[in-house]
């Protein structure tokens, strides 16, 4: 994208123009939510005023409206992620309930005493706490994939724990801490070839990268709207087809049911079955706008400026005298995690706020990754393709400035 496109693309979103402290915004949190553009701002407002309705209930038109476009919703996703029908995109409330839906629903159906679940060290807590839960209520065991010191998976330890015990693998294709691309076509594979199935969380991929569900074959993939430029309270689980209809379903309720009586409910067919009672509508129909933008611009060019401006960040701040990165893999996308010397990363990220600009202190959800590293936690500056690169100037100016404060 060139800096006039960004600038274009800047001004579709209204919280970009915000000050602070008397000062423009930088905003480089975006890896814990992102903002919103105008477009879907006013889908939600246009849905509100124009057409709020139940669905799948009314036959007059504004739940007939309502009912058309969050239908529509789930096919612009099916299409974005190129699943192969819409009947396997399942509307959450985000990447967690995504998660603990196919823990809970596999779990109970396919999970025994002494069978193991294997995700890795890098897990954000949603994709660590759901599988430990379900574990220690079938006395499964839950085996961890270790990395190595750049933040990269050990594929070798991998291998190792690919035993007759594993029956789901669930990862992360990248991290929200250390910004590591996990090879998860090379996992997939492999898990495919002993008829294990596995599910990625794309929390910090769907809003990076282009993603074909049929070319990566993964089983089952959770992602958040909210941090692809949709609303909060949202989120999609895809599952291919063979895998939702083995499964029993996670919540009962209205929708999820063909017929109710006391002796016997009949389950709804897909995706429905796992939609028990009135879905977050407005959020399932933005989410479609928000699709639409990303593809107004298009994903892979997205992916090309955002690295790009990887690149140029990670260059201007290897000149911060102290700075220490967490997380030097290869392949990386979204974020960047450091320290300033041995000054705790509040500090840096409270005086980087007084001069207006916005990252994450802390954990990120991934304590036990900060245990591996001995620290209490990172600066993380994460990035979307509206970021630009005079704003990671200014935070390189903020971070010298932190350092003369600190250290
Ligand atoms: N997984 C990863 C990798 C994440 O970055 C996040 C959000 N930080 C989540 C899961 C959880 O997402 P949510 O809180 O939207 O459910």
């Amino acid at each position: 994208l060139s800096s006039e496109e960004i600038k274009k693309i800047r001004s579709d979103f209204p919280l970009l123009q915000r000050e602070i402290y008397n000062k423009r915004l930088v905003y480089l949190d975006n890896a814990a939510t992102t903002q919103k553009p105008n477009l879907v701002l006013g889908a939600l407002q246009k849905y509100y005023t124009d057409y709020n309705s139940n669905v799948h209930r009314g036959v007059h038109l504004l739940s007939q409206e309502a009912t058309d476009a969050y239908e529509v919703s789930r096919k612009k996703i099916a299409k974005f992620i190129d699943a192969k029908t819409d009947k396997e995109i399942i509307f959450t409330k985000g990447t967690t309930d995504g998660i603990n839906l196919v823990a809970s629903s596999f779990g109970k159906k396919f999970l025994n005493e002494g069978d193991s679940v294997i995700i890795s060290a890098m897990e954000h807590h949603s994709n660590i706490v759901p599988w430990q839960m379900i574990c220690e209520e079938k006395n499964a065991n839950l085996k961890v994939i270790p990395f190595n010191e750049k933040g990269e998976l050990r594929m070798d330890e991998f291998e190792k724990l690919l035993d007759d015990t594993v029956k789901i693998i669930a990862v992360t294709c990248v991290s929200n801490s250390l910004a590591t691309i996990n090879p998860v076509e090379e996992i997939i594979q492999k898990a495919h070839a002993k008829n294990i199935p596995v599910l990625l969380d794309a929390a910090q991929a769907i809003q990076h990268m282009p993603l074909s569900v049929q070319k990566l074959n993964a089983d089952f993939i959770v992602f958040s709207g909210h941090k692809m430029f949709g609303p909060t309270g949202i989120g999609v689980l895809y599952g291919k087809e063979e895998w939702l209809n083995k499964l029993p379903p996670y919540q009962g309720g209205g929708d999820m049911i063909k017929s109710v009586s006391f002796e016997k409910t009949i389950y709804n067919e897909l995706p429905f079955k796992f939609e028990a009672g009135t879905p977050d509508i407005s959020g399932a129909i933005v989410l479609g706008y928000a699709v639409d933008y990303i593809n107004q611009i298009s994903i892979e060019r997205i992916h090309a400026t955002e690295e790009d401006l990887m690149n140029y960040a990670m260059n201007a701040l290897k000149t911060i005298p102290n700075i220490r990165f967490i997380g030097e893999a290869k392949n990386r996308a979204g974020v960047i995690s450091f320290l300033l010397g041995n000054a705790h990363p509040f500090d840096t990220g409270e005086l980087l706020d007084k001069q207006g600009i916005a990252v994450r202190t802390g954990h990120h959800c991934c304590q036990p990754v900060m245990d591996i590293f001995k620290i209490p936690g990172t600066v993380r500056a994460s990035f979307a393709f509206y970021n630009t690169k005079e704003e990671i100037d200014m935070l390189i100016k903020g971070l010298e400035r932190a350092a003369k404060i600190l250290l």
